[in-house]
């Protein structure tokens, strides 16, 4: 039950919110019957058809619903096996063979709403609900930078006391603590829609990628999963979050869905039109799109009852179709997923991952409980640590990164998206991972990490000297100086 306090709250957002959907101009574009008769017509594409959708897809100038959708009917192994080739192919054109960091870091749990999924529903008397004081904060990310991470994404129920001014003041607090050399570089929130001056103040503070997922774009499930009178039962409201954040000026906004709740090929097909939909106002699409699956939740049946749950082979299909259709964007896969799931999936076009996540709040403070579940919204896959994981990417070939330079020197954006659409944030990102990599080689690997690390950074230092001499001679020049003991470095 909410007491009187969070119902006030709530019924002001409410009408707030009713206020908004009927002064809003702009139309929502996701039309159920267009998508599925779309889905209808592909539902048995020809191999050349396929064939053909894949060439263009090489052209690295994004798909269409209807060339997308026959790549989501595909049937056939072989032609499966060509499109996972070519994701491939096109993760490795766009970002190269750097693989991005992050930690997610939940701030609060408390949450007015009761979606049917979710441990955090204020009716989940199971989950105990927590909200971070300032100095359990301060404890939260000393431990993160001392394991070397750079990345953040904040994690906020929606609830009075994680409003906007909290949200303002718990990143403040994040920027502004230091650990020896260690510090977070950009943080990025997962928060509920807000309203743009609200976004205006997010933008102020310095925020990197603001991301709100969809969770489902069906209406009719959307509707069954958020119960009327909870601020999240308004559709419109959450679908064009993300135009109100572009309208306050923040420029790198995320779309989601979560995989589980409704069809799959439905829900990628929802992706693609909300990528176009922000393109087409803002000449910028979503910076990342992430696809995580329904997970258990303490006293929540639903996460394993639901009739769309999205089998490992499906989800393999989603991550390579999404990386066709969308190839300028970063795709985000979490430790939602098991270890050795994560090795399969990461090749068919993934850009960006956590590690060494915990995801109860305060949970970094109680790191040897891999699981907190009476303190969690849903429980993780891959608990292992970041050193850990890191290892692994260094052995399947990857060059982790910590990279924060492209927010920084202002490549977000229309102007990343320009860089992305000619394959050219390898040049930059690549480097900058090397940097950033060195970086964790120098102040946090454990000796096997670091032996192999070393081994990764010079493996690319050659390849690099046969392409671009002169690009690999300055970083050649800066790794130098970080050895030296300069830090931060990046072009
Ligand atoms: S999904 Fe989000 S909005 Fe819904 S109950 Fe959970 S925390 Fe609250």
């Amino acid at each position: 039950m909410l007491t009187p306090e969070e119902r006030a709250w709530r019924d002001k957002r409410l009408t707030q919110i009713a206020a908004y959907e009927t002064a809003e101009k702009r139309r929502d574009f996701i039309d159920d019957e267009k998508i599925w008769d779309i889905l209808r017509r592909k539902s048995n594409p020809t191999r050349q058809e396929v064939e053909e959708v894949l060439s263009k897809a090489r052209e690295l100038r994004g798909l269409t619903p209807e060339e997308t959708a026959a790549l989501l009917n595909v049937g056939d192994a072989d032609l499966w096996e060509a499109i996972f080739e070519t994701a491939l192919w096109i993760k490795r054109e766009v970002y190269g063979n750097r693989i991005v960091l992050f930690a997610p870091l939940y701030i609060s749990s408390k949450c007015v709403n009761n979606c049917v999924y979710c441990g955090f529903r204020h009716s989940n008397e199971a989950v105990t609900e927590k909200t971070l004081a300032m100095d359990e904060l301060e404890r939260e990310i000393k431990i993160l930078t001392s394991k070397g991470h750079k990345r953040l994404i904040v994690v906020y129920g929606e609830h009075p006391v994680s409003d906007v001014d909290f949200m303002c003041r718990t990143i403040e607090k994040i920027y502004a603590t230091k650990n020896g050399r260690g510090e977070i570089r950009r943080v990025n929130v997962n928060a509920a829609p807000l309203t743009v001056e609200e976004y205006r103040r997010l933008k102020e503070i310095g925020i990197g990628t603001y991301q709100v997922f969809q969770e489902t774009y069906h209406h009719e499930t959307y509707r069954k999963m958020h119960p009327a009178n909870t601020l999240k039962s308004s559709y419109l409201w959450r679908l064009l979050a993300l135009h109100r954040a572009q309208e306050a000026g923040i420029d790198d906004v995320a779309i989601g869905v979560l995989f589980g709740l409704y069809d799959w090929r439905f829900e990628v097909l929802g992706l693609l039109y909300h990528a176009m939909d922000l393109e087409r106002e803002f000449g910028i699409g979503p910076h990342t799109i992430s696809f995580p699956r329904l997970e258990p939740a303490v006293n929540t049946p639903f996460t394993t009852q639901s009739p769309y749950l999205v089998a490992d082979e499906d989800l393999k299909k989603i991550i390579a179709v999404l990386r066709c259709a969308v190839p300028y964007t970063g795709m985000i896969l979490t430790c939602r997923e098991r270890p050795e799931l994560r090795r399969e999936l990461i090749p068919l076009g993934v850009s960006q991952v956590d590690a060494g996540s915990r995801i109860a709040v305060g949970g970094y403070a109680e790191m040897e409980r891999e699981r907190i579940p009476e303190r969690e919204q849903f429980q993780l896959g891959d608990t292992r640590s970041l050193d850990e994981f890191i290892y692994e990417l260094c052995q399947n070939g990857y060059i982790p990164s910590f990279c924060t330079a492209g927010y920084r020197a202002g490549r977000t954006g229309c102007h990343f998206m320009s860089f992305a659409k000619k394959g050219l944030v390898k040049n930059f990102c690549v480097p900058n991972a090397v940097l950033t990599f060195k970086e964790y080689l120098l102040d946090y690997a454990t000796p096997v990490t670091r032996e192999l690390g070393e081994q990764t950074i010079d493996r690319y230092l050659a390849e690099l000297g046969r392409h671009m001499p002169q690009r690999a001679e300055t970083l050649q020049a800066m790794l130098a100086r970080m050895e030296a003991g300069e830090r931060d470095l990046y072009i």
